[in-house]
């Protein structure tokens, strides 16, 4: 990217000073679009902070305001931190009164901005938030009202009315970086946005769009030499299903994929630790092959591989539109293991329709799958905002289900958090009660 064509320190945009929340869910959506600024010549080296918490960012506010500068406060939270983000808000507010503007972005504020903008943020960016963050620093620096950007929703001061401007522009992922270099915020390397499958749990496809757009090798590799110069040695991938890398549809490019990690191993070094198919992406169970098996046991240094199971039960699989079958997770394991790999299956309990007997048919798998040599990553279903089942109810999970999970957990066979996320369903249907109804957007 070309350097800014003027001096920042004599521009009108070394006013505005850019501080992130750096707390909780949002972190990468933050280091993204704050790195974003740096890729825009207009908007490089603009003055950003990161707060990691809500002391920290009132510190940082009342900076900004005693040097006489406008500050953009960014947030970014999932659904389930929705509310805690929102009691941090109203204390940094009560604090600072209104010398910032506050701008929620991020899956919870796309899918619910009304939500979102009644509980006191001054503005949502809609979906990707990138070119709307360089738009909104150009705004604040030009003293335009941001208000009327495109990809952002405000409330009318008039009526409370939600006044949208619809989803933010997006580009092509080798437009803007994957982590913020200049202030050394790595993560997961974005390789692929946005997905084709459609289940109905998930608010991916829904954020993001129902296809994928990928990163480039070659951008990828950018970035991984960069990492390595820096003295990274640790690369992980952001994607929502690992195989799909390089694919249109749901036929894995396992080419694509191999000339990658090929790629990614010759920039990292054969000293880095290289991990795909692993936390924070999964694998889904039809797109494990032996050749897929022989790439990642080639490049990569995971012996673990995440994979998407969720139910024993042939019926919710359908319902909940995976889009593959019991039978797909057993062979899934089984090349796995064969392959030297120890699977990890995530499970997902409590999804709507769900009846007893089909969680009877998910523990059933679960430990015949731990008895293959896997293990289950364990999950609650939470109506997440913006998904076709936010309006549905959870299953309950009786006693039964939750002393068989607790058998494979006592054993070290299965571990996760779907207690705390049975708590936070309820709280989504608590908030979703509450909820005030859906205004007509412009
Ligand atoms: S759960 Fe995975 S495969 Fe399904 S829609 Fe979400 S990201 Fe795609």
């Amino acid at each position: 990217m070309a350097s800014a064509p003027w001096d920042m320190r004599a521009s009108p945009l070394d006013k505005p000073v850019v501080v992130a929340m750096h707390t909780r869910s949002g972190l990468v959506g933050l280091n993204v679009v704050t790195a974003a600024l740096d890729a825009d010549a207009r908007t490089q080296g603009l003055d950003v902070r990161f707060a990691k918490g809500s002391d920290a960012m009132i510190d940082a506010l009342r900076d900004v305001a005693s040097a006489g500068r406008r500050a953009i406060a960014l947030w970014s939270f999932y659904s389930p931190d929705f509310a805690a983000t929102a009691r941090d808000l109203a204390a940094v507010k009560e604090a600072t009164g209104a010398s910032a503007l506050h701008v929620a972005g991020g899956v919870h504020a796309t899918a619910e901005p009304l939500a979102t903008l009644s509980r006191g943020w001054d503005l949502v960016a809609i979906g990707e938030g990138e070119h709307t963050t360089i738009e909104l620093a150009l705004a604040v620096a030009s003293g335009r009202d941001p208000r009327a950007l495109p990809g952002t929703a405000h409330l009318d001061p008039a009526g409370g009315r939600l006044v949208s401007h619809g989803p933010g522009e997006r580009r092509p992922l080798d437009d803007y970086p994957p982590f913020n270099a200049r202030h050394r915020k790595w993560n997961a390397l974005e390789i692929t946005r946005g997905c084709v499958y459609a289940c109905s749990f998930c608010q991916t496809p829904y954020m993001f769009k129902a296809r994928f757009r990928h990163r480039s090798v070659a951008d990828v590799r950018r970035h991984v030499d960069q990492m390595r110069e820096c003295g990274s040695r640790f690369v992980r991938f952001l994607t929502p299903t690992s195989l799909s890398y390089g694919s249109a549809d749901t036929t894995p490019d396992l080419d694509a994929v191999d000339a990658l990690l090929a790629s990614v191993r010759e920039g990292a070094g054969a000293d880095a630790k290289i991990f795909f198919g692993t936390f924070p992406s999964e694998i889904r169970p039809e797109h494990i092959t032996p050749r897929a098996l022989e790439i990642l046991a080639r490049w990569c240094d995971n012996r673990t591989l995440v994979i998407g199971g969720q139910s024993g039960s042939d019926r919710i699989l359908e319902a909940t539109r995976r889009g593959h079958t019991v039978d797909d997770v057993v062979r899934a394991v089984e090349l796995s293991v064969k392959a030297g790999f120890r699977p990890d299956v995530d499970f997902l309990l409590g999804l709507p329709g769900e009846d007893e007997s089909d969680r009877v048919a998910s523990m059933t798998l679960a430990e015949r799958l731990v008895g293959m040599g896997a293990r289950i990553h364990s999950h609650a279903f939470m109506p997440l905002p913006g998904t076709p089942l936010r309006d549905a109810e959870p299953s309950p999970i009786e006693p039964e289900t939750a002393l068989a999970m607790a058998r494979l957990e006592s054993k070290g066979k299965a571990y996760g958090q779907w207690r705390r996320q049975v708590v936070t369903a309820e709280d989504l249907v608590r908030a979703r009660r509450g909820r005030a109804p859906a205004a007509k957007a412009d």
